[in-house]
Order: C-alpha cells, then structure tokens, then sequence
C-alpha cells in the first residue's frame, strides 16, 4: 500500500499503482466525473497516470478558479479541432495547439485563409468527433521513431528536433489522428461537451515575421451549455465596451498613424485624467509623499550605472545630442528619484522619502504588440520610489496596499495580490532577502488572511521581492495593475546612503510602486469597466444643459453660470434641435445629468432633472440640485 495526501492534507491508502482517476473515485463519483487531470507531487499527469510510491495529489476539475484544470479540457479540445481540419483538409500541416487563457488556438499551415464557411464546418465536425467519444491514448517513441511517425509533419519534426537527446518524446493518438503532445489530456473525446469557434486570424510561425504565415483558430470549449453561453455573452459585452471604440465616441482620445503607441489626449479625455491626477495626487500628498519632475533624456552614463542600458536598451529610444553624446528617453523613472534623494545628505531621521513623479516616459515597444492605451509607447505611471531603512520594509509595504486598497475601492474593484519571492539569480546578502520576505508575508497575512493571497516563489526580481496587483473588473476579466517591488540593488549601483543613528554611512533600500500601473492603461480599463458611464466625480462633463426652445436661453444661461461658479462641468446644448434629439445625443455621451429647461421651469425657477442612473427625477429648485451633485463628487459616489 502506498499514502496519497489530498489537498486538505488528509492521507489515502491505496493499492501501489492505482490511477490518478480511480483515487478520484475513492474521494467522490462527482470528482471522478469532473476530474480532467491530476498534479502528483507538482508535476501534471494524465488521470491515467498510475501512482507507485507515497505521494501528494491534487485532482484538477475545470471549475473557475482551476487553471490547470481547465488547460487539460481546453488543450484536449485543441487535439479535437486539429483531428477535424485534418479531416476537411487532409493536406494540412500541423503547427502548434496550446490553451491560453480563454480557450484555446490551433495554428495550420494550409493553402488558404480559413473561411467563415470553413469553421462553420469544423466546429461542426468537432461536435461529431465529441460524439464518437474517441479514446484518447499516450504512447512515447524514441527520438528517431519520433521523427520518423511524425515524417509529414515539417513543424513537428522542427519541435522534435529541439528535445533534448535519449528522451522519450510523448504523442496522444485518438482514433485516426496522432499528435506530438506533453499532455495531459482527458480520457476520450467525448468528455469534452460544449465548442465552439470564435475567431481566425493569420500568425508566424513562432510569431517571427520571417517565417511563413499560417492561419490560427481561437475556440473555446466548456462542460455545460450554459456556461458557454455566459462567456459569448461576456465577450459580446467586452466588444461593446471596447475602450478604444468608447474612446472614439466619447471623444477622449485618439491614435494618429504618425505617433504609434502614443495617444493624443482630446480635451474631454484629458480633463477625465486630470480629475484622476488631481485625486491620486492629493491622496499621496497626505500621505507624505513629495512630487518632483525630472528630464525626459539622461546620457547613457546613468542608464549603464542604472543597468539599463546593459538589458534595457532595446526598449529605449536612444538619440545623439548635438555634442555627439548618446542620450535615450526614459523608460522609467527609477534613476532620477535618486538623483533627487542623491540632491541632498540624507539622515536616517529623514526615512521614508516617499517621491512621487507622472513624467510622462517612454518605451519602444514592438509595433505588433501595441494595443490601444493597454500597450502604449509614451505613458504616465503613477510611479513613487520610496527610501527606506531596513527595518521599515513592513510598515511601509502595509502603507502602500492601503493606499492601493482605498484607491481601488473608489473604483468598486476587487483585487488580489501576489507575493513573488526570491528567484536562484538573486542578487545581494540572503539574510537581507529572509528577512524582507518574512516581513512581506506578515504584512499580507495581516491585510488579506493567511491564505487569501497567492505566492509565486522563486518568480520575484533578481533585486528584490515584489507584490503584484491583480484587480477584477465588473465583467470578471483579470488585469495585472499595480506593483510594488522592493530593490536591495539599485541604491548599491548609484552609491547612494544615509547617515545612520551610530553616525555610519547605510545603503537605503528601494521600493518601486504603481497603484493604478499608468494613467493611460487604467483609464483604458476604466472606460471599459464603466462601459463609458465614468461616476460623476469622474466625468468630463457632469452636466448638460438642454433648453427646450430659444425662449429658454437666458434661464440656461444663468444656471450654466451658477453651476459653473460651483465648479460643476456643464455645458449648454442651444443647437435649434428637437428636444428628444438633444436628449438621445446626452445619452450616447454617457452625461450623468440633463437639466431639460422648459417654460415652466422659468417661470417657477426650478430645473427638471434627468439623471444618467433613474431617467426623470422630476423639477427641484437649483440649489438643492448643486447640493445633490457637489455630494455626489464629495464622496465619489460611483
Ligand atoms: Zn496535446
Ligand atoms: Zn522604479
């Protein structure tokens, strides 16, 4: 007999050899019939694999939160897709079939694009192969026999060629079709229930534009059809929140073919970042953090000292002055903090030194991978590098997650952090990196609960921890935000110090932090969030106003001023258009509030109120309206 310990750390006497899947049976007919795939000791298997000494087993289920578990069903349905275009097209090669993290893709080398025609057709022979419920099988074959069975398959042959020599090379054959795969898979074909295709597009292969085109099909697959449902009906409304179509039709911003990557801010848009600044900027100044602006060019002096230069420069962009001296933009804004901490002897009464800067800087990212204002080349990073001494590592990481937890919950946010710990490349004293550890995970222990935060070890920098940020927006979509980094090694490389109480010289220690990342990602991912609708505090325009006929003019005119001297953004809509027209154009633009301005609201003094969130509010009189707004703004009512 052999121990298997189970996630909740209770221990299974079986058989030696029993199955991955025949333990899930021992647990619960339920896990068995959801299982996809099992982790022995941290490693992936198969449900088939048969377990031969005293181990620790997770059984992975596709279930929300189980990524591997939903890699193992979604890579399966992959295998599904290629067995069926080879069975449409039988003269396709076979490239790559990895799930990511919707689904999954298939690339093909075939003689034409893929059409809508083509994946009706596919999607159709999938649902056949699901109901032929195929076995699915595992065999390994020696490298030369590898080659050999995959002889037709160029791209194959490519990838077998790269494994390392003397191992055994694992394939998965189900009916008629042969993949070279590492798994794991499910059992049959028919475990798989609900498909479908969602889009194709050309792709490189190995994304290099070098290599020949091939054409690439997304799908997605799911165990019930309800859930399937819910995600198309998730990416419809993604598609309909688009920041770079609301963008367009809510005129904040725009993308000119003469600046890739960098947005032209227009004036609606910009006043929506400046309320943002202006808000971030005040919650930091409380909090004792000390804003400074830098230079946008430092010579390649700093960037070797910084290190960029050494593993950065192929993001930077690098320019000659006219002394013949090589200058490159900033990427980041991590060397001129010291510089200004550098400006001054500093003692250990002075720590923290929080400084605070939203230069704007600079990356070249590749044009391919630019992505409306979620991958851009000029940004803002709501970026502080605070300077600390070693023993306030704790209280100033809690410092900046309450920061990060009450900026985020003005926004109705959830969030998760991730600590990342020290990789085998670390650099610098280990006692040092112990300790700051330990620190990060009781100040996370604290904030969040013992287990309410994920740990990725060994994934943090070569310099220092760090916590990564993920924040959930209202559709459930992940996006990776803020970041806090802690940096033993950039205080050493610029020589930087503090006088300490004995009077001796100490290397301070860095922290690098972005709460919202930049302000032009998170107000990309704003404006999808709120689909547009940004709360009163955050709108460009909080109110219009929409005189019935030209006989109301004087009256709006007035309340404009009176709105405004209260320093409500309003504007005043006196186009001779019909009411209900005026009204629907408001609307589009997502306005918090109308005031429709009538004869009767003249001759009584009030102002009837239409509002973004209830429709007709009905008339009141135009201070208690002031009031209603200016709390709104007051407490960021989202
Ligand atoms: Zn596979
Ligand atoms: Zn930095």
């Amino acid at each position: 007999m052999i121990k298997i310990k189970l996630k909740d750390n209770s221990i299974l006497e079986v058989e030696k050899g029993t199955t991955i899947l025949e333990v899930a049976k021992k647990i619960s007919e339920g896990l068995a019939r959801n299982a996809t795939c099992g982790e022995i000791n941290g490693e992936i298997k198969d449900l088939r694999y048969e377990i031969n000494e005293d181990s620790e087993l997770v059984i992975h289920t596709f279930s929300k939160e189980d990524i591997e578990g939903k890699k193992a069903y979604w890579h399966t349905t992959s295998h599904i897709m290629a067995q069926a275009v080879k069975r449409l097209f039988p003269n396709v090669k076979f490239a790559i079939g990895p799930s990511i993290d919707n689904g999954f893709y298939y690339d093909f080398d075939v003689e034409k694009p893929f059409t809508d025609e083509d994946k009706l057709k596919i999607e159709e022979e999938m649902k056949k192969i699901i109901k032929e419920d195929i076995k699915i099988e595992r065999f390994t074959l020696p490298k030369k026999e590898a080659l050999e069975l995959m002889k037709d398959e160029p791209y194959k042959q490519e990838l077998i060629n790269e494994l390392p020599e003397g191992e055994e090379i694992s394939f998965y054959k189900q009916g008629d079709f042969t993949d070279l795969c590492a798994g794991p898979h499910l059992l049959s074909t028919g475990k798989v229930k609900k498909v479908k295709i969602l889009s194709s597009s050309g792709a490189y292969w190995r994304g290099n534009e070098k290599n020949k085109m091939l054409q690439r099909i997304y799908a997605i697959s799911f165990p019930k059809a309800s859930e399937l449902e819910e995600y198309l009906n998730l990416i419809e409304e993604a598609k309909k929140r688009d920041h770079r179509k609301l963008g367009k039709e809510l005129d904040l911003f725009l993308f000119d073919e003469t600046a890739p990557g960098m947005a032209y801010w227009l004036p609606k848009g910009f006043k929506l970042m400046n309320i943002l600044i202006d808000f971030w900027r005040k919650e930091h100044e409380k909090r004792g953090y000390q804003e400074f602006s830098g230079p946008q060019l430092n010579s390649s002096e700093l960037w070797k000292t910084s290190g960029h230069w050494d593993h950065y420069k192929e993001d930077m962009f690098v320019l000659t002055d006219s002394d013949g001296k090589e200058q490159a933009l900033k990427p980041m804004n991590c060397p001129n903090a010291i510089k200004v901490f550098q400006s001054k002897m500093r003692s250990y009464k002075d720590l923290p030194l929080r400084f605070n800067d939203i230069d704007v800087i600079h990356r070249n990212e590749k044009s391919g991978q630019l992505n409306g204002l979620f991958r851009v080349r000029m940004f803002r990073q709501d970026d502080s590098h605070n300077f600390i001494t070693e023993e306030q590592i704790g209280e100033e990481i809690k410092d900046i997650i309450g920061i990060a937890k009450y900026l985020y919950g003005i926004f109705g946010l959830d969030f998760e952090l991730t600590l990342s710990t020290r990789p085998d490349d670390y650099m610098g004293d280990i006692s040092l990196w112990n300790k700051a550890e330990e620190n990060l995970k009781e100040v996370l222990d604290e904030l969040c609960g013992k287990d309410n935060y994920r740990i990725n070890e060994g994934d943090g920098a070569f310099y220092g921890p760090k916590i990564d940020i993920k924040m959930k927006d209202c559709l459930g979509r992940e996006w990776q935000m803020g970041t806090v980094q802690v940096d033993f090694q950039l205080p050493l490389r610029f020589n930087m110090s503090y006088i300490d109480k004995d009077g001796e010289k100490k290397t301070p220690i860095l922290i690098h932090r972005a709460l919202f990342g930049s302000f032009e990602r998170f107000i990309g991912i704003m404006t999808e969030h709120f689909a547009g609708a940004f709360p009163t505090w955050l709108s460009p325009v909080q109110v219009k106003i929409l005189p019935i006929t030209d006989n109301e003019f004087e009256y709006s005119r007035e309340i404009k001023e009176r709105l405004e001297k209260e320093g409500i953004r309003v504007e005043l809509d006196e186009r001779n258009e019909k009411t209900g027209y005026k009204i629907r154009e408001a609307q589009l633009e997502k306005v918090p509030y109308m005031l429709v301005i009538g004869p009767k609201e003249v001759e009584s003094k009030l102002v009837a109120v239409r509002s973004r969130k209830n429709g007709d509010e009905g008339a009141i009189k135009v201070e208690d309206f002031i009031e209603k707004i200016k709390k709104e703004v007051e407490e960021k009512i989202k």
